[in-house]
């Protein structure tokens, strides 16, 4: 540590590097090994976005070592302006600071306004955290799987999507066509979150002043999934591992009558069954269902996940690495669910960037109780954006042996992506509604 006044052991050992002991019993070589590495103090933190609409923000810390600097994902695709304002606050507390004590500097940026789990001050800090872990396996000459324990298994698993928007026959074949792509973990949708669960626009009894477009009807939903993976089953047998998102449209018993009727179709899991606000309601779910549960991505408070972990409510936790605030929170979440027996499944998807991709599968790697890992893919364009972009290879990743995070950013062709101004503080996701106006979760 380096507190102001104190002389840091790294200084002492640079300072003393032939100390009585180094003399009297260890080799020159010995004593250059143990010397360790010089000081090293952060000299810059800035924000670059990329992507249609700034959905992607990247942190760049360098150092006062010549070349070396960190990248960390921070994305917000719902609030892409917040993020570049919120990392300079964070940068006032780094200038000066050694890259080194990723710990304190996590500690006590998460502290440093007393409230915590602000959605954007949390990201940009998984930003930060994960810029200094690409720094530290960048000197260490160590990809960050290494630093965090070492490789676990050969290759990462990762889960597909398959949607079809209308009929089970089409999700059948979307099924078949992640089979055929090498993928034995698939993710079934019927449409967008809901789908299955919507009547049609003018349809159905409808109020004056409703709403009269598409509407979410959750008995119809509960009718209609299980009936999908029934279809499923029945044509393509017990092959494929199928998963499901509920995306937390459901009341908390409609989620365990949804859980009871997938039994049959064994599933691999059912995501987010329950919205955040009724996660209590696990508790039911666990003695009323074999169906696995996954939960939940929405949360980003580290201690947020203990009840879930801690009382085996679930059976896979889900996050995403940067919206919980970084590799430094993520692998405790990680470990306490692992003493539980509860294994992870990593967020990915649409929104996600290269960087917080790598950052995931670096953490399954290294895990014991790894579970799955949610799919990410990206354009030419994207992967050339960002060398060293994870690339899903017949629904494995391989983490390479680049030193820390793997992967990096080319300024300019990320520039080029940046297709619409990041004006958008603000972007709205349309709600479902019920046939008389409610707003459904999320
Ligand atoms: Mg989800």
């Amino acid at each position: 540590m380096s507190f102001p006044g104190s002389l840091s052991r790294r200084r002492w050992l640079a300072a003393a590097p032939f100390s009585p002991l180094g003399a009297r019993f260890l080799s020159a070589q010995e004593v250059q090994a143990r010397r360790g590495l010089p000081p090293l103090r952060i000299t810059r933190v800035r924000t670059i976005q990329t992507r249609t609409n700034a959905a992607w923000s990247i942190v760049r810390i360098e150092t006062s070592e010549p070349g070396l600097y960190g990248i960390g994902s921070a994305s917000d695709m719902f609030r892409p302006g917040t993020i570049p304002p919120a990392v300079e606050v964070l940068a006032q507390g780094l200038l000066g600071r050694d890259p080194d004590e990723i710990e304190d500097i996590w500690q006590a940026n998460r502290m440093s306004s007393l409230w915590r789990n602000s959605a954007t001050m949390n990201v940009a800090l998984g930003g930060v955290d994960a810029a200094l872990w690409d720094i530290k396996g960048k000197r260490a000459g160590m990809p960050l799987y290494s630093l965090l324990g070492g490789r676990a298994r050969a290759a990462v698993p990762v889960y597909d999507h398959a949607r079809e928007e209308t009929t089970f026959e089409g999700c059948e074949e979307a099924v078949r066509r992640s089979m055929e792509r090498g993928f034995t973990h698939i993710r079934v949708q019927l449409g967008g979150y809901g789908g299955g669960g919507f009547i049609e626009p003018g349809k159905g009894e409808r109020p004056r002043g409703g709403p009269p477009g598409r509407v979410f009807d959750e008995e119809l939903y509960v009718h209609t999934i299980p009936a999908l993976f029934a279809h499923i089953r029945a044509r393509i047998g017990f092959g494929p591992k199928l998963l499901h998102d509920a995306q937390e449209h459901l009341t908390p018993l409609k989620a365990l009558q949804l859980a009871k009727a997938l039994e049959p179709a064994q599933m691999f899991f059912l995501e987010d069954a329950l919205a955040l606000e009724d996660l209590a309601w696990y508790r039911t779910l666990r003695h009323n269902t074999l169906t696995p549960q996954a939960a939940h991505e929405k949360l980003t408070g580290p201690a947020e996940y203990m009840p879930l972990i801690s009382e085996r409510l679930v059976d896979f936790i889900r996050f995403r690495v940067a919206k919980v605030g970084g590799i430094t929170p993520a692998r405790k979440i990680a470990a306490m669910a692992e003493l539980y027996g509860v294994r992870t499944a990593l967020q990915e998807g649409g929104d996600n960037d290269p960087v917080n991709f790598a950052a995931s599968m670096h953490l399954d790697a290294a895990i014991q109780n790894f579970g799955i890992q949610e799919e990410n893919h990206f354009t030419e364009e994207e992967r050339e954006a960002f060398p060293g972009a994870p690339v899903v290879e017949r629904a494995f990743l391989y983490p390479s042996n680049r030193p820390g995070l793997g992967v990096d950013i080319d300024e300019g062709r990320a520039a080029k992506l940046l297709k619409q101004a990041p004006s958008s503080r603000y972007q709205y996701v349309p709600p479902d509604r019920r046939i008389d106006g409610t707003f459904v979760r999320p």
